[in-house]
C-alpha cells in the first residue's frame, strides 16, 4: 500500500515487540526510514536487524527508558540527528498492573504516571518543534479503551490513560490549529479476537466513520480520519506485523488509537535567523537540486568564433566586474568539472592542453551532438539560444532560438546616433547590420516606401523567425537609448518615416518618436503572435551606459499599459542591480523576471540573498538562466554554462535552506519552489514549444 509516506521519518517507541513493533514494521513497509526504542537492547537490535532486512530501509535502534525524560531527549536530537528531522512519533508503553483502587500502591500510581502518560509528555516535548520547522508532523499515542469507559480493575490504566488523550487532545488544539483533530478509533475486544488479520482493518474503517460525527468540521476531520484510518492500516504482511499484533491482543483486550496532526500549514512564526541546522537543510537540498532538470532561460551558446553569437560586440575599453573576467579562478574549475582540465593555471601551454581537449571531443560528438552533450553534463534539458541568427552545431530542440529586435528602430541614417560616444559607435553599425539581415532574409532590397510597409515588413519577419523555430523576441534597447517610451500615435511615426525613409538624419527627438512607435509595435505583435518579449534590463557593459536613464523601473510605462496586458515580458538579468526593486514589477500577470548575469557578477553568497528575496515574494515568476557567453579561444560558452549553473543550483539550496530553517516553508515546498524557477516557470511561458 503506498499511503506516500516513503522517506518520512518515523520514531516508534517501546517497539522491539507487541503493537509497537507491528507499528514500526508497518511504517518500514511504507519506505519510512524508523526510529525504534525499547528497554531490552538484546530484543530490541534483534528486532531492528528484521526490519532492515526486510525492508531494506534505515533503522536508527537505542536501547533506554522512556521515563526518563533525559534518556528521550537524546534519543530525539539522535534521530534527527542521523535522519534531519521527526515526522511521526508514536509513544507507547506497555499498561500499569490490573488493580482495584485499593489495592493500588503510591508507587505503582508513580509508576503508571511515569510510563504512560509522562513519557508521552516527554517525547511530544521533543518532536513537537521539529515538526513546527518542518510544518508537518504527525503525534499518534497508543493507549485503551479504558480511557472511554472504565473497565473493572483497571484504575491505574482508566485513569492515568484518559490524561494521555485529555494531552494529545489539548496538543492537536494548540498545534494543529488549522486542522483540529482528536480522533479516537477503537474496537472491542471480541471484533479483535474473532478473526486473525481483519479486525485491525476494521478498526481502520470503524474510525474514519466515527470522526465526521464527532467533529462538525468535517472536510477536514474527514481528511484526518482518513489519516487515521490508513495510519491503522498500515501492516507489513500476515506473517510479519499481525502476528505481533495478535500476540499483544491476547494479553490487552482492548484498544484506542489517538492521534495528533500539525497540517503543513500548521501555524510556525517565521524567525528571522536561520537556526543551526541551515547547513544540514543545504547539504539535504543541494543533491535534489542537482538533479532537476533546467530550463536554461537565457544563454548565448556557441563558439568564440562565430560571428553569430550577439548582434552586439563589447565595448572598447570595458571595464569588466572582477567575477566576470576571464582570469577568473573558478573558469578552471569549470574546465576540470567539465573536461578533466588536469592543471591549477592557465598558462599559455596548459590552454593549449585544454583546447586541444576540446577539439577532440567534437571529433567525437560531431555536428550538434558536441553542445548536447554540454548540457548532459550540466542537467539542462534546453538552454535558449539568444543569437543573431542560429547555428547548424546547435541542436534546435535543445536550443530554442531567441532572435534579436532592436534593429528595426534604426533603420535611417544613424550617423548622429553613432557618433554620440565610442560604445554606440561599436553597436550601432552592428544594429544596421541586423537590419540588413532581415531584409535579406524576406529579399527586401531596400526600405519600404511606406511607413505601413515598413511594418507589415516587420511582422514578416517575426512571423519568418518564429517559423524557424523563433520562441521569444529580445531587446537590448538600453544600450543604445534611455529606457523611458512615449506613446506616440501612428501619424506621428509615420510622418518621421516619410521624411527619412529616403535619406537625412532625423533629430533625437524625431528619432525617438519613431523608435517608441516601433517599440510599441513589436511588443503588439509579440502579444498576437505569441512571441514572449526579453527585454535586457541590467546594468551595461561599456564605459556608456547611461544606467540612469536605462534602469529598470523607467520600463513600467510600457510594462503597465493595459493594452500590453497580452505580451509576456521576461525581464532578462531581473534589473540588476535593482532587483530590489525590479521583482514588484512581477506583480503584473504577464512580467517575470530572469535571473542570469545576477549568478556570474555575484558570488553565491550575495546571489542566494537576490534569489531568496525573490522567492519569498513572487516565486512563480522568475526563472532561471546563465547568460553564458564564450570567454575566448580557451575559455568558452562551456565553461560559462558550468559556473553560471553551478552558481544558481548553489545559491538556490542555500536561499531555500535558509527559507526551510527559518520557518518560512517546508521542506516539500521548497523542492517545488526550485522546480518553478529551474524549470517550470519558463517553460510554461511557451505553451508546448519547448520543455
Ligand atoms: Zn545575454
Amino acid at each position: 500500500m503506498n499511503l506516500g509516506l516513503k522517506d518520512r521519518v518515523a520514531l516508534v517507541a517501546a517497539s522491539s515487540q507487541g503493537i509497537g513493533r507491528a507499528t514500526a514494521e508497518a511504517f518500514a513497509a511504507e519506505g519510512c526510514r524508523v526510529a525504534v526504542c525499547a528497554r531490552n537492547s538484546q530484543t530490541l537490535q534483534s528486532a531492528a536487524d528484521k526490519i532492515r532486512k526486510q525492508f531494506k530501509v534505515e533503522v536508527l535502534a537505542e536501547a533506554f527508558d522512556v521515563t526518563n525524560a533525559d534518556e528521550v531527549s537524546r534519543f530525539v536530537a539522535a534521530v534527527a540527528k542521523k535522519f534531519g528531522s521527526v515526522d511521526i512519533c508514536v509513544t507507547n508503553a506497555g499498561g500499569p498492573p490490573a488493580k482495584g483502587f485499593l489495592a493500588a500502591s503510591l508507587e505503582e500510581w508513580q509508576r503508571a504516571l511515569e510510563a504512560n502518560f509522562l513519557s508521552t509528555v516527554y517525547f511530544a516535548r521533543e518532536v513537537i518543534p521539529l515538526m513546527q520547522r518542518k510544518r508537518w508532523g504527525r503525534i499518534v499515542t497508543i493507549t485503551s479503551i479504558t480511557t472511554r469507559q472504565p473497565v473493572t480493575d483497571l484504575v491505574l490504566s482508566n485513569a492515568v490513560r484518559a490524561a494521555v488523550v485529555g494531552l494529545v487532545k489539548s496538543l492537536a488544539n494548540e498545534f494543529g490549529r488549522d486542522r483540529p483533530l482528536e480522533g479516537v478509533g477503537q474496537s472491542p475486544r471480541s471484533g479483535l479476537r474473532k478473526k486473525r488479520g481483519g479486525d485491525f482493518r476494521r478498526l481502520g474503517r470503524r474510525c474514519s466513520a466515527a470522526a465526521p460525527r464527532r467533529s462538525p468540521r468535517s472536510g477536514r476531520d474527514h481528511r484526518l480520519a482518513l489519516f487515521r484510518a490508513r495510519f491503522l492500516h498500515h501492516r507489513p504482511d500476515r506473517a510479519g506485523g499481525w502476528r505481533h499484533v495478535q500476540r499483544f491482543m491476547k494479553r490487552k483486550f482492548l484498544l484506542v488509537s489517538v492521534a495528533m496532526c500539525l497540517g503543513p500549514l500548521a501555524a510556525a512564526q517565521a524567525r528571522p535567523f536561520p537556526g543551526p541546522d541551515v547547513q544540514q537543510i543545504y547539504q539535504r537540498l543541494l543533491p535534489e537540486i542537482e538533479k532537476i532538470p533546467a530550463f536554461d532561460h537565457h544563454a548565448h551558446p556557441g563558439f568564440s568564433d562565430d560571428p553569430d553569437v550577439d548582434a552586439m560586440a563589447s565595448a572598447p575599453g570595458t571595464s569588466l566586474p572582477l567575477r566576470t573576467r576571464d582570469d577568473n579562478p573558478e573558469l578552471i574549475a569549470a574546465a576540470k568539472a567539465l573536461f578533466s582540465y588536469p592543471y591549477d593555471d592557465l598558462s599559455p601551454e596548459h590552454a593549449k592542453w585544454l583546447v586541444a581537449k576540446k577539439a577532440e571531443l567534437k571529433k567525437q560528438y560531431p555536428g550538434a551532438a558536441y553542445f548536447n552533450m554540454i548540457l548532459d553534463k550540466l542537467n539542462t534539458e534546453s538552454s535558449v539560444a539568444n543569437r543573431a541568427m542560429m547555428a547548424d552545431y546547435l541542436d534546435p530542440k535543445r536550443f530554442p532560438w531567441v532572435f534579436f529586435a532592436d534593429s528595426f528602430m534604426w533603420p535611417f541614417d544613424n550617423r548622429r546616433e553613432a557618433a554620440r560616444n565610442p560604445d554606440e559607435e561599436v553597436y550601432i553599425p552592428l544594429q544596421e547590420k541586423m537590419l540588413h539581415r532581415w531584409m535579406q532574409q524576406e529579399n527586401v532590397s531596400k526600405l519600404p516606401a511606406t511607413f505601413p510597409g515598413y511594418l507589415e515588413f516587420i511582422t514578416q519577419v517575426l512571423e519568418e523567425n518564429k517559423k524557424r523555430g523563433g520562441i521569444a523576441m529580445k531587446f537590448e534597447v538600453a544600450y543604445f537609448r534611455p529606457m523611458t517610451f512615449s506613446n506616440p500615435i501612428l501619424q506621428q511615426a509615420d510622418d518621421v518615416y516619410r521624411k527619412y525613409a529616403a535619406g537625412g538624419v532625423p533629430s533625437e527627438k524625431e528619432y525617438r518618436t519613431f523608435q517608441d512607435y516601433v517599440f510599441r509595435y513589436l511588443i503588439g505583435e509579440g502579444g498576437r503572435l505569441d512571441l514572449p518579449v526579453h527585454i535586457h534590463t541590467a546594468a551595461g557593459i561599456g564605459n556608456y551606459f547611461n544606467f540612469s536613464e536605462s534602469n529598470v523601473m523607467n520600463l513600467e510605462s510600457i510594462l503597465r499599459d493595459p493594452r500590453l496586458l497580452n505580451t509576456t515580458f521576461v525581464l532578462i538579468h531581473g534589473g540588476y542591480p535593482l532587483e530590489r526593486e525590479a521583482i514588484w514589477l512581477a506583480s503584473m500577470k504577464n512580467v517575470y523576471l530572469d535571473s542570469s548575469l545576477g549568478e556570474l557578477i555575484q558570488y553565491p553568497s550575495a546571489f542566494k540573498d537576490t534569489l531568496k528575496m525573490w522567492l519569498e515574494t513572487f516565486p512563480d515568476k522568475i526563472t532561471f538562466g546563465t547568460d553564458c557567453f564564450p570567454y575566448n579561444e580557451v575559455l568558452g560558452a562551456e565553461e560559462s554554462y558550468w559556473l553560471g549553473a553551478e552558481s544558481s543550483r548553489t545559491a538556490l539550496a542555500a536561499a531555500l535552506a535558509e527559507m526551510i530553517s527559518e520557518n518560512e516553508i517546508t521542506e516539500p515546498r521548497a523542492l517545488e519552489l526550485a522546480h518553478a524557477y529551474l524549470h517550470d516557470n519558463a517553460v510554461k511561458l511557451y505553451h508546448g514549444r519547448v520543455h
